[in-house]
């Protein structure tokens, strides 16, 4: 079975509404009415709505880059994920590891936020990754399956995961540090978390679900790691901040 690759787009902190507008429409114009790959951007809550206006009948999915685990009440800065759904997200980036080192998130939290969107109807794209010092230490597979193992609890402990969810490995050591895990390295890491999902879910969801890679990923590096079996996409930071060099990866097979 194939997997149809998807390249997504974390804006992070960055752009106005200007610009983010811009930049989709640039996108959109580039690429025009694409399959495969899926292209996603994450841009910031605040202009999530008007990327949706400028994306209007076109391809582009739109994904948030956090939510909360309610749907409502008293949690003051948080965001739901009925509020996403309204906006028009069909897509979540959840423990990002951004959140998880400057914002404290806990594989437990993540776990929460995996059942809620999904139970929104949303995608949840679950980023694990390791640092450099887990790394050096010869840490990565046991620090990739603690992350696995609690923030996909709730979906282990049902026997199931929709198919659509999404895992990206994004070595930490490897995000926004322009040093770029070599395609061996993340194949054997994809690989031990595509063994992970069949263990735990069998074979057909191991088979079907999405993984992507993050960490520096660019134009010049994309097809690369494309070529590696169980790399099915890319996380992208930076580089998808710029039209020219965010459709030359989605064109990653030109
Ligand atoms: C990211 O933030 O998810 C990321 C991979 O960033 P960059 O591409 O800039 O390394």
């Amino acid at each position: 079975m194939s997997r149809i690759p998807m390249i997504a787009g974390n804006w992070k902190m960055n752009l106005n509404r200007d610009e983010s507008v811009r930049l989709v429409k640039a996108i959109a114009g580039t690429i025009g009415p694409m399959d495969d790959p899926e292209v996603l951007v994450a841009p910031p809550f605040t202009v999530l709505s008007v990327v949706k206006e400028a994306i209007g009948q076109g391809k582009i999915l739109l994904g948030a880059q956090n939510v909360h685990w309610e749907l409502e009440g008293a949690y003051t800065g948080e965001i739901s994920p009925a509020m996403l759904k309204e906006a028009g997200c069909t897509h979540v980036i959840l423990g990002h590891s951004e959140r998880r080192s400057i914002f404290m998130e806990t594989d437990a939290m993540i776990d929460r936020k995996s059942k809620a969107v999904v139970e929104m109807g949303l995608i949840p794209i679950v980023c694990i990754g390791e640092t450099l010092e887990q790394r050096e230490a010869g840490k990565t597979f046991e620090i990739i399956q603690g992350q696995l193992d609690g923030s996909l609890r709730n979906f282990r402990e049902n026997k199931g995961m929709p198919s659509t969810a999404v895992l990206a490995y994004e070595p930490v050591w490897a995000i926004g540090t322009g040093r770029t895990a070599t395609p061996q390295q993340a194949q054997e890491v994809h690989r031990f978390v595509r063994d992970w999902l069949r263990s735990q879910f069998g074979q057909g969801l191991s088979t079907a679900t999405r993984i992507l890679y993050g960490g520096s990923v660019k134009p010049d590096n994309i097809k690369e790691l494309m070529a590696m079996p169980d790399i099915d996409g890319a996380l992208v930071g930076g580089a998808s901040l710029k039209a020219d060099s965010f459709t030359r990866i989605i064109k990653f097979r030109a």
